[in-house]
């Protein structure tokens, strides 16, 4: 691990960190530094729920809790430490499945008024998604337009936001055991923005302070995330953009160029940054940014926006969340264009060290003291338009102080669940088969999510290339979204060759025949859906089980900040995934509510909750899970069976 106090693994970073002390600029690293985090808020142990606190509940004194102790650790209304450690727990749940409810939301109506011919600039892109979708939902096909079949689709999803009652309808696409465990334990959502709210009245003071049972509404909350308003944002994303296939491209700084207008486009939802890629190459664009004394446009991504487009245009990124800053600071970036989530108010102070502009383009996300442009997207390609022309008028303000760095790693990315079903079965027999045999004769030893952001309360990317790096020297696969994907692609890992390098040798021989790399990129944070869906596929493909908890797979975000990671870290226990957290853990001000998310779910859900810092130990507890899962399933042996003979080659050749 990287000696402590080290700000960043990732030259770009740190020769960026270095330049903006040079020039001055107080970034996101310095303020770490200077404002630390409260130890009690930090665990969980501070209530700001009702006017009469603050309520601070000291933290226990030894590691095992006397009962007096406990009994003095109340707020003033005497909700125990137990409690508040729960309501807030669950509270970020809430706010997370809120953000990706409200994107999936979004995301619907700008859906639904493609289909009905009032967003002109987008279209169904993919058919075949449609359709799919279509018999899902039971909506007719028939001789109907795709577009009046993607209303029906529509208006159907849109529903599912202010469903009071009954079931969420993906739930329905999760196997058959996890259903019934679900309604079994009263965790099954009935509407994305009923959860959301009733965490938020049994949370108000004074309401549910059982904290088992706000944990299992945390539950329920977090499903209607995944299998709710992620789900949905990722399904009409691919139908609207297409559903992303194999794209080669670059990551990091150093895909700045220092002779073009550079713009950044940033946040999580696509359908302004799927507009700007299509218009930055507009030949009227790229003149006007001629007469203004650069060679072109050049587009480039940051943070969940980024993989979007990434997936589907191969447009390169300039980095993951602690990077939004220093791409600035390379002082050639015209404008950063932003929508909604993880846009640090940070960047509206660093551009004033430069020339950059900071663009906000949605109503529900403004920043004092940048430029208000909002996108429209029923006048989509004019909106475009009028954010490049400001990007443009800003390139002749471009000062003296300007760097860029040289680092930018080539990456594949766009490993769609419809992609690695082709893959690895061929177009005409797609299936998860030799995904499943390989697991099963011990090639692969498992799966692992690595998914999530960056901390600067830790050195940036380093836990993630740890804790991956030593997964797949396991034969442990790696699928990886947001954050985590781009540190993964930064080190090189996101390349076939990849495997050869780094992978252990079963990995690596499956990697080898399939031409794939050993960490697939699945998009972005909405997109982790795609991996509840994988597993899925894997479950009804047989040979691994008959629930998702029966599989060898485990779940990690090493490096996590947002409180939507906690919503997803909560939506993959909820759906029989042991996950493990890095950093710090927000619930360690009560031992008997971590020890219920992280021991009694297993019970409850067949997944649970750990916590564990180091990323080399997190990656351990992540193998050991999976090898007690093939125990389980009795495949355990077959690992000690695999001897590379001729024959079990020429088969593998043959997948
Ligand atoms: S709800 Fe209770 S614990 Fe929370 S701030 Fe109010 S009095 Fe304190
Ligand atoms: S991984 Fe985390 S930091 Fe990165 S875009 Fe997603 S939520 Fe934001």
């Amino acid at each position: 691990m990287a000696e402590k106090g080290t700000k960043s693994i990732d030259p770009a970073a740190v020769e960026m960190i270095e330049k903006a002390a040079s020039d001055g600029c107080n970034i996101v690293f310095d303020r770490a530094e200077t404002t630390k985090p409260c130890p009690i808020g930090a665990v969980g142990s501070c209530c700001s729920n009702c006017g009469v606190g603050p309520c601070r509940v000291p933290l226990p004194k030894g590691k095992e809790e006397t009962p007096e102790e406990k009994k003095k650790r109340k707020g003033v209304c005497g909700a125990t430490a137990e409690t508040i450690a729960a309501r807030n727990f669950v509270r970020m749940i809430a706010a997370g499945a809120a953000a990706h409810g409200d994107h999936g939301r979004r995301l619907t109506e700008v859906f639904l008024a493609a289909a009905k011919g009032e967003a002109p600039g987008y279209e169904i892109k993919d058919e075949q998604k449609l359709l799919q979708l279509a018999l899902d939902l039971g909506v007719k096909i028939g001789d109907r337009s795709n577009e009046e079949i993607a209303v029906d689709i529509g208006e159907i999803l849109l529903s599912e936001f202010g469903r009071q009652e009954g079931e969420l309808l993906f739930l329905r696409r999760a196997p058959l055991k996890r259903q019934e465990l679900w309604r079994k334990q009263g965790v099954a959502p009935r509407g994305i923005d009923r959860e959301v709210v009733e965490t938020m009245h049994r949370t108000h003071m004074g309401v549910d302070q059982d904290y088992q049972n706000l944990l299992k509404q945390g539950v329920r909350t977090a499903l209607s995330d995944g299998w709710g308003g992620s789900m949905i944002a990722t399904e009409l994303q691919d139908v609207l953009f297409g559903a992303p296939a194999p794209v080669a491209s670059e990551i990091n700084l150093g895909v700045l160029k220092e002779d073009e207008v550079n713009i950044i486009i940033h946040g999580h939802e696509p359908q302004l940054a799927e507009m700007l890629a299509v218009t930055t190459q507009d030949p009227e664009m790229i003149e006007y940014a001629k007469s203004k004394g650069a060679k072109g446009i050049n587009l480039a991504g940051m943070c969940c926006t980024a993989n979007e487009i990434l997936m589907r245009h191969g447009v390169p990124i300039a980095g993951n969340f602690l990077q939004q800053e220093l791409a600035l600071v390379t002082g050639a970036v015209e404008a950063i264009v932003v929508d909604v989530q993880c846009i640090m108010q940070g960047l509206a102070d660093v551009a004033q060290c430069y020339h950059t502009k900071v663009i906000t383009t949605d109503d529900k996300a403004k920043i004092q003291g940048a430029t208000h442009m909002e996108f429209d997207e029923r006048n989509a390609a004019e909106s475009a338009k009028t954010i490049i022309r400001a990007a443009i008028d800003n390139f002749p303000n471009r000062g003296q102080s300007v760097r860029i760095p040289s680092q930018k790693t080539d990456l594949i990315a766009g490993f769609s669940h419809e992609t690695i079903n082709y893959l690895l079965g061929g177009l005409f027999r797609a299936s998860y088969r030799p995904l499943n045999d390989n697991i099963i004769n011990g090639r692969i030893r498992g799966v692992a999510g690595v998914v999530g952001c960056n901390n600067p309360r830790v050195t940036h990317d380093d836990a993630h290339l740890i804790m991956i790096k030593e997964l797949i020297k396991n034969d442990v696969l790696v699928l990886s979204t947001g954050c985590s994907a781009m540190a993964a692609a930064k080190a090189g890992l996101m390349i076939p060759e990849a495997a050869a390098e780094y992978a252990g040798e079963g990995l690596a021989s499956v990697c080898e025949a399939v031409g794939i790399p050993p960490v697939l990129h699945m998009g972005s944070c909405v997109d982790n859906s795609r991996i509840l869906i994988a597993a899925t596929a894997m479950v009804k493909e047989g040979g691994l089980g008959d629930d998702i908890s029966d599989l060898p797979v485990a779940g990690a975000a090493p490096e996590w900040m947002s409180e939507k990671a906690i919503s997803i870290g909560q939506y993959f226990v909820g759906s029989g995934v042991f996950t493990v957290f890095g950093v710090t853990w927000p619930t360690l001000g009560s031992k008997d509510v971590t020890d219920f998310l992280f021991k009694d779910f297993e019970d409850m859900y067949g997944g649970m909750w750990a916590f564990e810092p180091d990323p080399i130990k997190a990656a351990q507890l992540m193998i050991e899970h999976i090898d007690k899962k093939r125990k389980a399933l009795g495949i355990d042996k077959a690992r000690e069976r695999v001897l590379y003979d001729m024959e079990m080659r020429r088969e593998l050749e043959a997948v």
